[in-house]
């Protein structure tokens, strides 16, 4: 008896030491050229197998067979992806010109309708993850849980909470904190950090201490948080290098022309460590640039696709509010500001930053669903960026960035299968990407 028991255990562990079969393939993309986010050249014909979640195999039609039972979703004639990220959105806001109004009228609704409407929208737009630059702390991370936990649709969302910064301005104390000393830089990281944010967020860091901005840093990276600072005034980047701020954002400066020499030789100085890893900058520079086009040809502000999911109310009062964009005082330099982008960004990349696709979307005119793909449309037509490094700047160098390459921002085995299609070819019409045709999440369909 007792030996038989001894049998039973034994054979019992045999089994469970057995290897898992491989998830059944739920999926499957067939016939695409695929860019798979490393940099080489596409791949034609292209096999992608999604288990579940996953990405199970990538190959070519004729040597990676499919499954019988996946689905099949033809992608001839198309150019599949990773799924896109933007960098820089802000979910609390969708486009209204008023920060102040916006705030008072709608704060209340923001965890319950405006930021689920946002990540909603990025997500048809093929942004399947987005790093969502300053926001009210507990909406924002309730908002980025929910999504995770697939209750609602919308982008992965990296989260920084609360930007941190001198001294709030006005009214918006609910999402910016200010610092008041180095001890307080501390606390205030660790309580966003122990409620879970993903990164830290800087702005106004030319007003802090520079006790106080190592302070902030120092305890994020402790707490294995990247730093992402805002970047428009000289002083603020200069600070930001010196206390090892991870990702830069915006092509700042306002309507000066370029970025002073000793800032650029400061930067090089910071991109000539390899051992500090790449430095990120963000330029979000399609606002910038396309501004005066919009204000212009405004069709696009009656595209129904940035409403989805916004209140009627919400969405006449965002219209009205962009009534006369020319006279608000948000748009005053923006014009002047344009000519001098192109040096900016010509500046940082000859310097050796790595540039991400980041938009600011969610700023007046800036919807959601439209902010990710003209920038890179303004990156590759505007700016001179080869194609598969602009894409890149939106898929692999993102998720590094984010630290979670190992997971995401690749079409390969072992990835989260965050996979977008488009009909033609993006490496040459780039902006075909402003009409993804299949967005695919963690493996579940959403176009
Ligand atoms: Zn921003």
């Amino acid at each position: 008896m007792k030996a038989r028991l001894l049998v039973a255990v034994l054979l019992g562990l045999v089994i469970s030491a057995q290897p898992a079969r491989p998830p059944a393939i739920t999926r499957a993309l067939v016939g695409g050229t695929l860019v798979d986010g490393f940099g080489g050249p596409p791949i034609q014909n292209s096999v992608v197998l999604i288990a579940g979640e996953k990405i199970a195999a990538v190959g070519r039609v004729g040597q990676l067979a499919v499954p019988q039972g996946a689905e099949v979703i033809s992608t001839e004639g198309m150019t599949v992806l990773p799924g896109l990220w933007d960098m820089h959105v802000h979910t609390m806001i969708v486009g209204h010109a008023d920060y102040g109004h916006w705030d008072k009228a709608y704060f209340n609704q923001f965890e319950s309708v405006i930021m689920p409407a946002a990540a909603k929208q990025l997500l048809s737009a093929g942004v399947t993850s987005a790093r969502d630059l300053g926001g009210p702390l507990e909406q924002s991370i309730a908002v980025r849980d929910r999504i995770n936990a697939g209750k609602i649709p919308g982008a992965t969302l990296f989260v920084s909470g609360p930007f941190i910064q001198h001294e709030p301005y006005p009214n918006t104390e609910a999402y910016r904190w200010g610092v008041k000393g180095p001890d307080d830089g501390r606390a205030k990281v660790k309580k966003i950090a122990d409620a879970g944010v993903d990164v830290v967020k800087l702005i106004d860091q030319d007003q802090m201490t520079m006790e106080e901005v190592q302070a902030v840093v120092d305890e994020a990276h402790r707490r294995g948080k990247p730093v992402v600072a805002h970047s428009h005034r000289p002083e603020e980047i200069r600070r930001g290098l010196l206390a090892g701020v991870d990702c830069f954002e915006h092509t700042g400066l306002a309507t000066a022309p370029a970025y002073p020499e000793d800032v650029m030789a400061m930067i090089r100085e910071r991109t000539a460590k390899m051992s500090l890893g790449p430095l990120f900058w963000t330029p979000t520079i399609e606002g910038l640039l396309n501004y005066e086009y919009l204000r212009d040809n405004p069709e696009a502000l009656d595209d129904p696709a940035w409403q989805a999911d916004l209140p009627a109310g919400v969405v006449a009062d965002i219209k009205k509010s962009l009534e006369n964009v020319d006279r608000l005082p948000y748009f005053q330099l923006t014009a002047a500001r344009r000519p001098t982008l192109a040096t900016k960004f010509k500046q940082l990349r000859e310097a050796g930053v790595v540039q991400l696709i980041g938009t600011d979307s969610g700023i007046p005119m800036n919807f959601h669903t439209h902010s990710t793909w003209r920038e890179l449309d303004a990156w590759v037509t505007g700016m001179g960026v080869d194609p598969m490094t602009a894409i890149r700047a939106a898929t692999y160098w993102p998720s590094v960035a984010m630290k979670v390459d190992a997971k995401v921002g690749t079409v390969s085995a072992g990835k989260d299968a965050d996979i977008i299609a488009v009909r033609g070819d993006v490496m040459r019409y780039i902006a075909l990407l402003q009409r993804v045709d299949v967005v695919i999440k963690r493996g579940a369909r959403y176009k």
